[in-house]
């Protein structure tokens, strides 16, 4: 038997410490004298067997090999995060869609990368997009799709017909079918919402970027006009229909004076307990966007704020979104089933290339080529030959960041690590109490 090498732990100050293993998010509160025999069977790896058959190790083993603390000594975990990322990436059962109906916004935004393009999905995009998921129905189990843009809900004509049709195909070949969105949330009304819900969408990711100043500053209207308002009300009025994901953009501009007055107000409209938070790193990712790279953080500055900021969020009794969980891959740009489809009908793997079809990777129309030079890095990109991550101990956290960044973008592997492999400690302290209060809840 042996240790894992995800093991974490964190003395709590109060005589309990904090157990966490990365490879499956296991979670624990331990007394100090248990962590004492955990310490002992650690420095006496060789003889855990013989340690586990007497009276004061017994339970603690088995508890351990539970949360697979504690490991059979053929078990090579990294080899084992290796192979689950490399099948992950052909898995014909699952299709997962992200779905740009259309890239026009009614935003505005300083920072978006998306301002050069523009354009909707034509009815013959639409069939193209459905024939493409009919074809691929007989061998799937999972649908996923995300509405995404531009900003989606200006094409709800579009998310209707499409949805309804997912549905129907999804019926007729027994596959579970599950839906998101990503909306600026100026659109989305109680009609909208309930609009939504019909047709199986159950969570939305909406943007705000501060209390009122700071929204109707970074995140004005087209018309300049304030967005702020209308987006609170709106929260109001759709936080029983849909899961809400409030994503807050955190650059060097964002001031924590700024954050307790955006949560006074979410308070005073009694949403602290019907929304999630969560904080976005804004990033300078492409050329349309390099003029706010200097507010940008590298992830490794971004890790400490985001400590921060979530510290004040649960403090104040709001619920936390980003939690330590092991992945198979960073993200979908590593799959040969998922795709995000621009109104066109280009296929992309990354957030940052959509609506540039240079930087497209197939088009709904065509078969998909896995030697594209557009996907190919991205399907053999392996984070396993780079040795920081191969040793690295947040690694089933992260996998390997970003590989956008690595391939195409060819910027230091450093700033590619997730923040948790800077906070995860001090993050793990916050998460503790958020599930300990959690608990006291249920
Ligand atoms: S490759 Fe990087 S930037 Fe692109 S979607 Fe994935 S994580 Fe995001
Ligand atoms: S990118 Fe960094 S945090 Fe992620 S696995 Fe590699 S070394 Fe670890």
């Amino acid at each position: 038997m042996k240790i894992s090498r995800y093991n974490h732990f964190l003395p709590r100050g109060d005589g309990k410490i904090i157990a966490f293993n990365c490879r499956t998010g296991g979670l624990a509160l331990m007394e100090e004298s248990k962590y004492q025999d955990y310490q002992y069977l650690a420095s006496h790896s060789q003889e855990i067997e013989s340690l586990a058959q007497k009276k004061e190790y017994g339970e603690l083993v088995s508890k351990l090999k539970m949360g697979r603390f504690l490991l059979d000594d053929q078990v090579d975990e990294v080899a084992q995060l290796e192979l689950r990322n490399r099948l992950s990436r052909f898995d014909t059962s699952l299709l997962g869609l992200i779905v740009a109906p259309t890239l026009a916004c009614n935003f505005k935004c300083e920072y978006c990368f998306e301002e050069v393009k523009k354009g909707h999905m034509s009815s013959e995009t639409v069939d193209a997009l459905v024939n493409f998921v009919r074809e691929k129905a007989p061998a799937l189990k999972t649908l996923s799709c995300t509405w995404y843009g531009g900003e989606p809900l200006l094409r709800m004509d579009l998310i209707e017909k499409l949805s309804t049709d997912f549905i129907n195909i999804c019926r007729e070949h027994k596959i579970a079918y599950g839906a998101a969105i990503m909306t600026n949330g100026y659109l989305l009304t109680k009609k909208m919402a309930s609009r939504l819900r019909n047709l199986s969408v159950s969570g939305a990711q909406v943007c705000l970027d501060g209390p009122q100043r700071v929204q109707d500053l970074k995140r004005p209207l087209a018309n300049g006009e304030g967005s702020y308002e209308v987006i609170l009300k709106n929260l109001v009025d759709v936080k029983d229909l849909l899961d809400i994901s409030l994503r807050i953009n955190v650059d060097k501009t964002t001031r924590q004076e700024d954050f307790a007055e955006l949560l006074d107000d979410l308070e005073k409209n009694n949403l602290r307990d019907q929304i999630k938070l969560f904080f976005g790193n804004v990033e300078a990712a492409n050329e349309v966007c390099i003029n706010i790279a200097e507010n940008c953080y590298d992830n490794k500055s971004f890790s400490k704020v985001e400590v921060l900021l979530h510290k004040i969020a649960l403090d104040r009794g709001f619920g936390l979104e980003k939690l330590p969980s092991p992945l198979i891959s960073y993200c979908c740009a590593q799959s040969m089933h998922s795709y995000i489809v621009d109104p066109q009908g280009e296929l992309y793997k990354c957030f940052n290339d959509v609506g540039i079809t240079d930087r497209s990777c197939g088009n709904l129309r065509c078969a998909v080529d896995p030697f594209h030079p557009n996907l190919f890095p991205f399907l053999n990109w392996n984070p396993l030959k780079n040795d920081n991550c191969r040793e690295c101990e947040v690694l089933p956290l992260c996998m390997g960041g970003c590989p956008h960044r690595i391939i195409f973008r060819e910027e230091e592997s450093e700033n590619n690590c997730d923040s948790w492999k800077y906070n995860l400690e001090d993050m793990l302290e916050i998460v503790c109490r958020f599930r300990l209060k959690q608990r006291a809840k249920s």
